[in-house]
């Protein structure tokens, strides 16, 4: 069973949504006993990482890769664990493998999180993530960039939709006809009473004007199934989702 407070959506027969009040990941099956995680959560969702895997009947060293949409601490946290203790590769766009390492950081920081503090639920949600590791400033040194021929080995050959914006390298990936969209398009978040198809508020994208343009790449995106980085999983065309956000 997964940890309490994560549910495993199966989107379609292959792919599994973790849903967590905080943030996402994502479980491709393949014809084997492997698995893809795409995401991974913060350092303290490794019971919750784990548990997801089990229920699929998988254990860590099935996993044969972590696709990172992007390298902040809520979707790469746990796979620092599983690049040092069970070498698993991880992969992200070549624009994100130098933020992936940690050579530099793009990331909202605690100076820029504090102006937004008298708001309750900033400041429920802050202190929540440093539970959760949200502080932790280590690198994943073996990330690598996801080339084409490595993405077509991998359990349901993901197709890379670079959409920077958020960071610098940010990539979706479209999966059996799923769309993750890391955070390039979201459906929900701890600190917003919205609920539905939407960008992050701006204090957490390195570049706006590109996450609008991001918007536009994904528009084009054949799909029905949307699994974000934060929120529900939503069920409608891509291109309608890109529009309202
Ligand atoms: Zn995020």
């Amino acid at each position: 069973m997964a940890a309490a407070g994560t549910r495993l959506v199966r989107v379609t027969d292959a792919v599994y949504a973790a849903v967590t009040g905080h943030v996402n990941w994502t479980l491709v099956t393949g014809d084997d006993d492997r698995v893809l995680l795409i995401d991974a959560g913060y350092p303290g969702d490794r019971a919750a990482v784990l548990g997801t895997l089990a229920e699929l009947g998988r254990r860590p060293e099935d996993v044969a890769a972590i696709l990172l949409t992007h390298a902040h601490v809520d979707h790469f946290g746990t796979a620092i664990w599983f690049a040092a203790e069970h070498r698993t590769p991880v992969y992200c766009h070549a624009d994100e493998v130098g933020h992936a390492r940690r050579d530099y950081l793009e990331q909202v920081s605690a100076a820029q999180l504090a102006r937004h503090a008298w708001r309750p639920r900033w400041l429920r949600w802050s202190a929540q993530i440093a539970a959760l590791g949200a502080l932790t400033r280590a690198g994943i040194p073996t990330a690598a960039a996801l080339t084409a021929e490595l993405a077509a080995t991998l359990p349901g050959a993901p197709r890379p939709v670079p959409t920077p914006g958020h960071t610098g390298g940010h990539c979706s990936y479209l999966v059996d006809a799923v769309l993750v969209s890391g955070d390039a398009l979201i459906t929900g978040h701890p600190v917003s009473d919205r609920v539905g198809p939407q960008l992050l508020p701006s204090v957490f994208n390195h570049d706006q004007a590109r996450c609008r343009a991001s918007l536009a790449t994904l528009a084009a995106v054949d799909a029905e199934l949307l699994v974000p980085g934060h929120g529900d999983v939503w069920h409608a065309p891509i291109r309608d989702l890109a529009a309202q956000a």
